[in-house]
């Protein structure tokens, strides 16, 4: 255990060439033609995606109108490809950390193609100081009569109940998640129980308020409280999904899709794989374990 710690410490100075190594799993490529393929495979297996264009931590106007033109091509592959797929934006890599205006303008259009094309786009929630923002690119957005976008709430912030009683009047499909970024303790709950018990309380409060939940979890806990939940309101398959990340929990993706319910895997691809990969090998030392074996112990 404290190995893994002090492995996932020194993850930075790992070669990019072993962290590639164990990233494979959780990106389908660096090219949008990856994220078609591994979309197609999932969905021969019964599942769905929403495909994601790696490139948070933009910096530059010039990179968030790239990111916004592989986005513009994502939308057209899947239409293309008659995927069962959506979209997945960070806010930030479409400018949100450089100016609102600029961001909103450039997330309006993916959205009005997107509308064109009669596919969903999901707005990922980052870190703190994009909570509102997001939410209120959310709100404006449906103000102008959009309707193919969804929301993420994080379990892990205490503002998230009042989040949700908010946005009741505009019934959003909401992804809830237990949250990713490292947050204040005055902002976040830090005990993993009570993180948990706050998820069972906004699954309730989303789905008893009308609103559509993509039940986004590895935690066979709360995968366990959810089916029990789904059964006791007698919800009917098209009123939820679960979604779970590529590379993570694949046994447990497939028995819920044999047992009948929907469930979308979230699909990243693209260049900027390294900060993404890092993010997912700090949830779980296991895999960080596996760097240390690979870079010490030769075969
Ligand atoms: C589809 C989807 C979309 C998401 N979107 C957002 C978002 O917009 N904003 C945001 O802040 N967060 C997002 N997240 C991340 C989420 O907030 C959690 O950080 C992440 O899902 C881990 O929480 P968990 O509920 O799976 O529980 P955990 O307690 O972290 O994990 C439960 C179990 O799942 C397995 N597991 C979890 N992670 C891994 C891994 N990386 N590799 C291997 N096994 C693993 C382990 O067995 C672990 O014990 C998303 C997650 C999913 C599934």
């Amino acid at each position: 255990m404290f190995l893994n710690q002090l492995i996932i410490k020194t993850l930075p100075l790992v070669p990019k060439s072993i962290v590639h190594h164990f990233a494979k799993k959780y990106i389908a490529g660096e090219e949008l033609s990856d994220a078609v393929r591994v979309s197609q495979m999932i969905e021969s297996e019964g599942g769905m995606t929403t495909i994601d264009v790696l490139g948070e931590f933009i910096s530059t106007r010039e990179q968030a109108l790239h990111e916004k033109d592989m986005c513009s091509k994502v939308l057209r592959a899947i239409s293309e490809y008659h995927l069962q797929s959506y979209l997945s934006i960070k806010p930030t890599s479409l400018g949100l950390g450089i100016d609102y205006e600029f961001a909103y303008n450039n997330i309006k259009d993916l959205v009005e193609q997107a509308s064109g094309l009669g596919i969903f786009i999901r707005l990922d929630m980052e870190n703190s100081p994009f909570t509102t923002k997001t939410l209120d690119i959310y709100k404006r957005l449906r103000a102008e009569g959009f309707t193919n976008i969804g929301v993420v709430i994080q379990a892990y912030l205490y503002r998230s109940e009042q989040d949700i009683i908010d946005l009741i009047p505009l019934k959003p499909s909401i992804r809830i998640c237990k949250g990713i970024y490292v947050e204040e303790k005055s902002i976040a709950i830090k005990d993993p129980e009570e993180i948990r018990t706050n998820y069972m309380k906004l699954l309730r409060l989303i789905v008893d308020n009308g609103m559509y939940p993509a039940i986004a979890t590895h935690d066979e806990l709360l995968i366990v409280d959810a089916l029990k939940f789904i059964e006791e309101r007698k919800l009917q398959r098209d009123e939820y999904e679960f979604q779970m990340l590529l590379g993570v929990r694949e046994e447990r993706r497939k028995k819920l899709i044999q047992d009948g319910h929907r469930l979308r895997v979230y699909v990243p691809f693209g260049k900027d794989w390294y900060g993404y990969s890092t993010r997912r090998m700090k949830e779980n030392p296991n895999i960080a374990g596996q760097i240390f074996k690979a870079i010490f112990i030769k075969n």
